[in-house]
């Protein structure tokens, strides 16, 4: 079998948190023409179930949607006993749900700095273990979360301090885990984009102006695709990455090289 036939993920189980739009739904939509089974988990279930429609239709792999918040443990619990009853099992969890909040870190209420660091780190740790349980019983499974750049380096101009420590804290959480779970067949791994076209920059009206900056920081001039994420994140859900675990891949169009 060559490379490329190897990278396929023909008969996967997968889930995807966030999956109903930007990162999420773009690597889905790779997952799919890979040839696995996606579950859309989301909060927005309209948009989520909108996601799971296009993507069952078009592709051979069966794809529905589940409302999950991340934050909440029964919730969790409950989509991953879904998702490995309706397909069997689960090779793959992509913990990639996240908001961002740009507030000066002298205004920020505990309540806020709790919002973000619930869902970008917390709502990463409960999918993971959740995940993790199904695969230490089953011996196997790829368990990918979403970082960011802003765990390498602070972000100019915009204020987000719980954002980027919630994103840090992504990276060591990935790294405890792979270690905790490298004998018994569970591999943990995290990417960490660099800006990318999404709602989550380019419709927020705080984060808008500054595209054109960023832009002119970015050393190729631009912000990423959601498809540029695809390649790496089907690397590591399939066969081909065996021995890669504990690892943060850094994709941002040497944003963070400077
Ligand atoms: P997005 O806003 O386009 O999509 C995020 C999705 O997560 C939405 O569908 C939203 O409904 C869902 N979500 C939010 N809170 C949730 C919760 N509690 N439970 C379940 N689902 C929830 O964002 P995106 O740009 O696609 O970002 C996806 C991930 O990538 C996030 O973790 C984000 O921090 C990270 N990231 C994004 C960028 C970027 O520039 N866009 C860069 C680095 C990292």
């Amino acid at each position: 079998m060559g490379i490329i036939e190897k990278m396929r993920l023909d008969g996967k189980n997968i889930y995807v948190t966030g999956g109903a739009r930007g990162i999420g739904k773009s690597v889905a939509t790779a997952f799919m023409e890979a040839g696995a089974n996606v579950a859309i988990v989301d909060v927005d279930i309209d948009e989520a179930t909108k996601t799971a429609a296009e993507l069952d239709a078009a592709h051979e792999g069966r794809s529905f949607a589940i409302k999950c918040d991340v934050t909440e443990p029964e919730q969790v619990d409950a989509m991953v006993a879904k998702v490995v009853d309706e397909f069997g099992g689960l090779d793959v969890a992509f913990n990639n749900a996240g908001i961002c909040m740009n507030i000066p870190a002298e205004e920020m209420t505990p309540a806020q700095w709790a919002k973000v660091i619930n869902i970008n780190l917390t709502g990463i740790f409960l999918t993971a273990q959740a995940a993790g349980k199904v695969m230490l019983r089953q011996g196997h499974g790829s368990i990918i979360n979403t970082a960011s750049m802003s765990a390498h380096i602070v972000n100019v101009p915009q204020p987000q301090c719980s954002y980027n420590a919630s994103k840090a804290g992504v990276i060591q959480l990935t790294k405890s885990l792979a270690i905790e779970w490298a004998k018994r067949g569970v591999r943990v791994n995290c990417i960490s984009p660099g800006y990318i076209g999404t709602d989550l920059t380019l419709s927020s009206e705080s984060l808008k102006p500054l595209i054109a900056q960023w832009n002119a920081m970015a050393p190729m001039g631009r912000l990423g695709k959601p498809e540029e994420l695809q390649s790496i994140c089907v690397y590591l859900a399939g066969d081909t990455s065996t021995f890669t675990t504990g690892s943060d891949f850094v994709v941002d169009g040497a944003f963070t090289a400077f």
